[in-house]
């Protein structure tokens, strides 16, 4: 085969291959305030179905209020007693079927314009310093734990030639995985429609290995990609 794709490295080692895989993940946004990066997976978390069963009966926050925030809060109110949702703008962003469902359900309470400031705590959480952004008021809650959804950054920055990404950046494939590059595939979270768990990455890494042996099988019979 004399097809080949290059990759640079930070270091300046270039490395050349039939096929590329990326696999470079997501980063959850952060609110990037104080005491935030020392309760991450302690008290302060991104996946309700992951972590939400650890908090039956307790009390808990939600930060954001679009799809991600409002689906994640009905899914944990079948274990804790009341979820707060801290919303930044002045109305939900989350579709209206779920806003209806959210307004129904006693269990959640919906703050809007309210950010948190600061996360305290010692190894678990012991408050939020939350602000309200109306009236600048500013007041401390006392959740069990923090759910936060306010979006999803996939790791794509180092990209350089055009491979097709939807409007949130996430590398857009075909069912093999394969991307709008020839010879290059993608897997995991950095991927569009992925699922963002664990179970779902290891499984796509094995089937990515299964569809680039099909690539490279019908590159060397010369009947180039792997197709559907
Ligand atoms: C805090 C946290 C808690 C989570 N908890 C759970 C959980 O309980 N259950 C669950 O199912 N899922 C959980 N997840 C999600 C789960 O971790 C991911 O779905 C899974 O790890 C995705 O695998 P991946 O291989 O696609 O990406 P990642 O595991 O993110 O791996 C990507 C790798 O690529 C590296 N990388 C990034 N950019 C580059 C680059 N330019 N060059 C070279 N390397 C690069 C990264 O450093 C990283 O090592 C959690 C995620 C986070 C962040």
């Amino acid at each position: 085969m004399g097809d080949y794709r290059l990759v640079n490295t930070e270091a300046g080692d270039e490395y050349c291959a039939s096929v590329i895989i990326v696999a470079t993940g997501s980063r959850y946004r952060r609110l990037n305030v104080p005491g935030e990066d020392d309760l991450i997976n302690a008290s302060i978390h991104f996946c309700a179905t992951c972590d939400g069963p650890f908090y039956k009966d307790r009390e808990v926050v939600v930060v954001g209020g679009g799809n991600s925030g409002i689906e994640e809060s009905l899914f944990l109110t079948k274990f804790v007693n009341k979820v707060t949702v801290l919303e930044f703008g002045d109305q939900l962003c989350a579709s209206r079927v779920l806003q209806e469902t959210a307004a129904k359900n006693p269990k959640i309470e919906i703050r809007l314009r309210h950010t948190v400031r600061e996360f305290k705590g010692n190894g678990r959480l012991t408050s939020i310093v939350v602000e309200d952004l109306e009236s600048g008021n500013v007041s401390e809650l006392n959740p069990a734990a923090v759910f936060i959804f306010i979006g999803l950054d996939p790791n794509t920055a180092f990209l350089k030639d055009p491979i097709d990404i939807d409007k949130m950046g996430f590398i857009q494939t075909n069912p093999t995985f394969e991307t709008s590059g020839s010879g290059v595939f993608a897997t995991g979270d950095v991927r569009a429609g992925s699922t963002k768990e664990v179970a779902s990455a290891v499984g796509e890494g094995a089937t990515v290995a299964l569809m680039v042996r099909q690539y490279l099988e019908n590159s060397q019979s010369g009947r180039g990609s792997s197709g559907t």
